[in-house]
């Protein structure tokens, strides 16, 4: 009952990247990288377990970036020539790569550090993938001149690797979607079939997040525009509802989310935000089970998870961690709480 789980990302360790930073530079590079990429992903999940959190990440540690991690090894891109652009609607500029000839998996993607922590954790496994729409929303377009296409491109991308990370032994594989809320109609015509496209014949557990980003200025400031009640989410729900896609991780703990949106899912597992990553104040254990006391009004106790609202990647390490373990306290919690 009540299992938890974070979003993704966590923060990169000083020796290895930038601090607090969405797109930090790696401090080293080759083999001594690479090195450290997985020393990273091992004290993360170290880190998880003694948290006491039940589904384990790779906190995205071998990645600089959620979307770029993957593109980076896509066939097809011009990563050198990188240029500006407004994403997520244009809330921010970023440096992106451009798509300029057929996409191709160059190879595995996700190999290296997947199997580095099937082998480190006898916990449940999950790995993480951005979703095509995101995909399509964070790289400039010079060959497609088709969103939808060349979403569907990325989509058998990620399906590709995606089976190879289930026979790595990855337990939920979670797509990233936080452009669902942002361009909501185009998530329901075509965003929940690409991510149909990028799950097929998956037998693994599979689920996508949707957030409003990332708990950086840019979308502090974009929240602020969204009124009192962001009711995005309303309108994706129902086309997920109906897809075969099995968890949905959405916001809640200090978003101005109606809770009753979440009867959208039935069915679903919902992942429930009891953790805000906007906001370097831990969450008390009584926080966190109040949120998921809120969260079982509309979700039913065996299909409700409790996760973070976002990654925490752009966090100090000190705060992370502690909000790991808020987490798992106030699961355990909820559970002396409401368990029967
Ligand atoms: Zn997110």
């Amino acid at each position: 009952m009540f299992e938890t789980a974070i979003a993704g990302s966590l923060p990169k360790p000083a020796w290895l990247a930038e601090t607090e930073k969405l797109w930090p530079q790696w401090t080293m590079q080759g083999p001594e990288l690479q090195q450290a990429k997985a020393d990273a992903t091992l004290l993360w999940i170290k880190a998880q377990e003694d948290a006491g959190l039940d589904v384990i990440g790779d906190g995205e540690q071998a990645r600089q970036h959620f979307v770029h991690g993957f593109v980076e090894q896509v066939e097809g891109i011009d990563f050198v020539n990188k240029v500006t652009m407004g994403i997520r609607n244009n809330r921010y500029d970023a440096q992106v790569p451009q798509v300029v000839a057929p996409l191709r998996l160059k190879g595995r993607v996700h190999a290296f550090e997947a199997q580095l922590a099937r082998k480190h954790t006898k916990k449940k496994l999950k790995f993480t993938l951005p979703g095509p729409m995101t995909i399509v929303d964070t790289v400039a377009d010079r060959f497609y001149g088709d969103k939808v296409k060349m979403a569907m491109a990325f989509a058998e991308l990620l399906n590709q690797e995606a089976l190879a990370l289930q026979a790595d032994g990855v337990d939920i594989i979670q797509f990233d979607e936080p452009a669902f809320n942002v361009y909501m109609q185009d998530a329901a015509d075509w965003g929940v079939a690409a991510l149909e496209v990028a799950a097929r014949g998956l037998t693994c557990t599979t689920a996508v997040h949707i957030c409003y980003g990332y708990g950086i200025k840019a979308n502090v400031d974009w929240k602020q525009t969204l009124g009192d009640q962001w009711r995005q989410y309303e309108q994706v729900f129902p086309a997920l509802a109906k897809s075969s896609i099995q968890q949905v991780s959405l916001e809640c703990f200090q978003s101005h989310v109606p809770p009753e949106l979440m009867q959208l899912l039935d069915g679903k597992d919902v992942m429930v935000g009891v953790i805000d990553v906007a906001s370097d104040v831990i969450e008390t254990p009584q926080q966190v089970a109040d949120t998921i006391g809120l969260a079982l009004k509309y979700v039913p106790m065996k299909h409700l998870i409790a996760c973070t609202n976002c990654g925490l990647a752009p966090m100090s390490r000190e705060v992370a961690m502690a909000k790991l373990e808020a987490l798992a306290q106030g699961a355990a919690l909820a559970r002396q709480r409401y368990g029967s």
